[in-house]
């Protein structure tokens, strides 16, 4: 066989950034391509890039500048590729630029600047099963859908991404069965809007395992809970029909998490902000998922400071935070994002505000994630182990998404070994982490 080129690969953004990554990997493994390392190694380097909010931008303008001085040949990709101008004005030697999900026009633009090898065989190559994966072998992202058909004012996503397009069931199961056959114990669901899963579709007729199979959240959930692996939600909206999914999570088909990013507290914001199933009473929705599962543990984001936020506004998102009391939650003060609809919103508050709201949030938040924590110390929790460190073995429990929540620190790990499962039984916490040992 010919000498393979060599591509290198950096990956900027979300976890959907990241499948993207991995799947024109594997189409680039695939057609004999083998991947560096480093820079310096590599034929080529593509740059997955992410254009959310405008640090992430300054971030990856900053990536291409870095794999550009230390390699000179790149490729970019990415949320970020929709704004190329702003890309070739500062970088104007990169060899290509492509959008999200535009995973042809890459690896087309991969074969144009680094020819793959002649004598390669796609049917006897040893490219993996579940594929190239860029997370540690016993976890690992499942994207559903791509796109949206909401239209948030503070969100670009649907102008980057396009409208809802999900993925027919039949295949969506067949990449999460490779994945467990290949070690994941973990399988983290992912799209910009779980809940809308299917409606593009009209949630569609599929078949798995030789069975039909409608493509819709709850129909997805009740078969990833079959296959015998942690299963996890992310983006979620509090529509009705996510009620259907709560009796599955305190059967322990799949995990008792939800992450919502709920955004604000004030209905009125809510409106400004065009957020999905914000008519809905969220709170009272909460709290009888919460009475079906105790265990539920939710995670969501929130915005201060959105233009037009008033004091009552504020003094209403506390309050829902207090009564709401979720589990893990992140605040990012308002920035507006090139091409956003808020950004002409009436009512931008003052930096100085922004901050002092930020921070009374927080403390809020802390107290209510101190005090839910804290009444995990006694129990007994399954904790997925990640890694070890020396004596300690460190890991997460139901309620932990990986990068994003806290970790349980394990002890007496020695021993432990990544993707274990262990019982630990909770002797102290922190602001954010457990501490425990083996239970006995
Ligand atoms: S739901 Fe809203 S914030 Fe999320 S991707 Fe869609 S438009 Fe953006």
């Amino acid at each position: 066989m010919s000498k393979s080129s060599k591509i290198g690969m950096v990956s900027l953004g979300c976890p959907k950034a990241l499948v993207d990554s991995e799947r024109i990997l594997t189409q680039l493994r695939t057609d004999g391509y083998e991947i560096s390392p480093d820079y310096q190694g590599a034929d080529v380097v593509i740059v997955n890039t992410c254009g959310f909010i405008d640090s992430a931008k300054a971030e990856s303008l900053e990536a291409i500048g870095e794999a550009l001085d230390a390699n000179g040949r790149v490729i970019v990709t990415g949320c970020m590729g929709v704004n190329e101008n702003d890309i070739r004005e500062l970088h104007p030697q990169v060899l290509s630029v492509t959008g999200p999900q535009q995973y042809e026009a890459v690896v087309s633009a991969v074969h144009r600047h680094a020819p793959p090898p002649q004598e390669h065989d796609p049917f006897t190559s040893l490219v993996p099963p579940q594929g190239v994966k860029l997370t540690p072998r016993h976890y690992s992202y499942l994207k559903i859908s791509e796109g949206c058909n909401h239209k948030c004012t503070f969100c670009i996503i649907p102008s980057m991404r396009g409208l809802l397009n999900s993925r027919p069931v039949g295949e969506v199961m067949g990449e999460a069965e490779r994945l467990v056959k290949a070690g994941v114990q973990e399988l983290l669901v992912i799209s910009q809007d779980t809940s809308a899963y299917g409606v593009d579709l009209k949630y569609k007729l599929d078949f798995w395992d030789g069975r039909p199979i409608r493509t819709r959240m709850k129909e997805l959930c009740d078969a990833l809970g079959s296959l015998g692996v942690w299963v996890r939600l992310h983006y979620v909206y509090p529509y009705p029909h996510v009620d259907e999914i709560i009796p599955m999570m305190a059967e322990g088909r799949i995990l008792p998490y939800l992450d919502i990013p709920f955004q604000h507290g004030s209905p009125r914001v809510l409106k400004q902000m065009k957020r999905p199933a914000a008519a809905e009473n969220t709170l009272e929705r909460i709290s009888h998922w919460r009475e079906i599962c105790p265990e539920l543990a939710i995670r969501s984001t929130f915005i201060v400071g959105f233009p037009g936020e008033t004091d009552d506004d504020f003094e209403i998102l506390l309050q829902f935070l207090r009564e709401a009391k979720l589990d893990r939650v992140g605040c990012f003060r308002y920035s507006p994002v090139q091409g956003a609809a808020a950004n002409s919103l009436p009512g931008a508050v003052p930096e100085a505000l922004m901050d002092e709201r930020w921070n009374r949030f927080m403390q809020t938040q802390a107290e209510i994630s101190r005090n839910s924590l804290q009444r995990k110390v006694g129990s007994v929790q399954d904790v997925l182990i990640d890694i070890l460190d020396n004596d300690i073995a460190i890991g997460r429990s139901k309620a932990d998404a990986p990068e994003i929540d806290g970790i349980v620190q394990v002890q007496d790990g020695r021993g432990l070994a990544p993707g274990d499962l262990v019982r630990v039984k909770v002797e102290s916490v922190d602001d954010y982490d457990l501490f425990g040992r083996i239970a006995d």
